[in-house]
């Protein structure tokens, strides 16, 4: 019998394991948390060419099927939704399939989609290969479509029935898309825990000298998914204590509107994340110097903080009224207190800003 790393210890339904090494062990987990007779792998072109051969080595070749989309997040949609559940009827597939989604956050979502949702239910085994989805998108069961209204508009909560981290797997990625992942890492130290946020920055020469291969780096990622699964094991459903891992993203995500989606999803958390930072300076949540310090982070990180060139702030503005946190047409922030503290704000873990404090915050970023 094959001996299989040990998950980590988190406040979940379902496994984690997260070491150098776990992605030969996928086969042997698949077996374990989602025995099935069939195995749909689901990836994208890119993903597959560098680690889907090796994925299928590991599981039965009569009963496993590798489906492979282009990769991008334009095909994150209802009808590569519709083209995967086709073509799993097509093979057979019935209630008795396991997903593996091997991919970056786009995968894990839309895969998850397809397993929350083909015959009301398939387990789903997430195996992110960015450090965006090894932190954030696989664990928390969030899975979702965009629509041409928005983004992740059409989804369902649906547990994996466990996931698997290899940092090994991160070798491949671009340097710029491993970059926008420790926008989120050091997110989750200004939302929770202000020594992993100093340890973080402390680690970034290493990462810049090694790469995704640096010692010690599993262990961070394992840091960054231990904050994150403790806020969503307290709220499953986003009803309060969740909306603090949005931090930095009512901006973000109305940048990336307004850029139609050109910029890494990191990049623009990095620019949201400052702009928030100096929003709870200005209301007088947080004490001056935070967002200078949030700022300083993620410049040494390697990601940009100013505002795209030329895009304008009042578009940015009207976007934030549309942010599923806005209330009656007002845009609500979750905001920090500090490094490693949010505001709660009675209970609610957002608070509303008026729109001019807002458009002062952007214009600072103006480069
Ligand atoms: P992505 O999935 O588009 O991956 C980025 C690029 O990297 C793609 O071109 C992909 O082919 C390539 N790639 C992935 N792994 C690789 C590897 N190991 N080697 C070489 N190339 C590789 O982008 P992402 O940043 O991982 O994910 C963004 C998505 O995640 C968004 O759709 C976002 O909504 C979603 N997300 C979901 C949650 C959630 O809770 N469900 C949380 C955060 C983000």
């Amino acid at each position: 019998m094959t001996t299989l790393p040990t998950p980590l210890r988190l406040p979940l339904e379902y496994p984690v394991f997260c070491e150098a090494g776990a992605f030969a062990q996928v086969g042997a987990i698949v077996r374990q948390a989602a025995p099935s007779h069939r195995i749909a792998v689901i990836s994208d072109d890119t993903v597959a060419e560098h680690h889907g051969a090796a994925l299928l080595a590991q599981c039965p070749a009569e009963s496993t099927r590798l489906f492979s989309m282009p990769p991008g997040e334009r095909e994150k949609t209802r009808e590569r939704w519709a083209q995967l559940t086709d073509a799993l009827l097509a093979w057979g597939a019935g209630r008795d399939t396991a997903v593996v989604a091997l991919g970056g956050g786009v995968v894990g979502d839309l895969a998850g989609f397809v397993a929350a949702t083909f015959m009301r239910g398939l387990p789903v085994v997430q195996v992110p290969t960015t450090l965006l989805a090894m932190v954030d998108a696989s664990v928390g069961g969030k899975t979702a479509v965009d629509t041409p209204a928005g983004k992740n508009l059409v989804g369902a909560f649906h547990n994996p029935a466990a996931v698997v981290i290899d940092p090994a797997l991160l070798a491949t990625l671009p340097a710029d898309v491993l970059r926008s992942g420790l926008a989120e890492m050091l997110k989750h130290g200004v939302i929770a825990d202000a020594s992993y946020f100093d340890q973080l920055l402390q680690f970034l020469p290493e990462l810049a000298t090694h790469g995704a291969a640096a010692p010690g780096f599993a262990s961070l990622i394992a840091g960054s998914v231990r904050i994150k699964a403790e806020v969503v094991a307290e709220d499953t459903r986003e009803g309060g204590l969740r909306q603090i891992l949005n931090f930095g993203h009512t901006i973000a995500h109305a940048i990336e509107k307004v850029q139609r989606y050109a910029m890494l999803h990191g990049e623009a958390v990095a620019m949201g994340m400052v702009a928030e930072a100096r929003l709870a300076e200005q209301i007088g949540l947080a004490g001056a110097g935070l967002a200078t310090a949030v700022r300083g982070a993620l410049t040494r990180a390697g990601l940009p903080t100013a505002l795209p060139a030329g895009i304008s702030i009042d578009a940015v503005i009207a976007e934030t009224h549309g942010d599923k946190k806005a209330r009656g047409g007002a845009a609500r922030y979750a905001l920090p207190r500090g490094i490693g503290e949010m505001e709660a704000a009675e209970g609610r873990w957002s608070v509303p800003v008026p729109d001019e404090i807002v458009h002062a915050a952007l214009l600072e970023q103006v480069p």
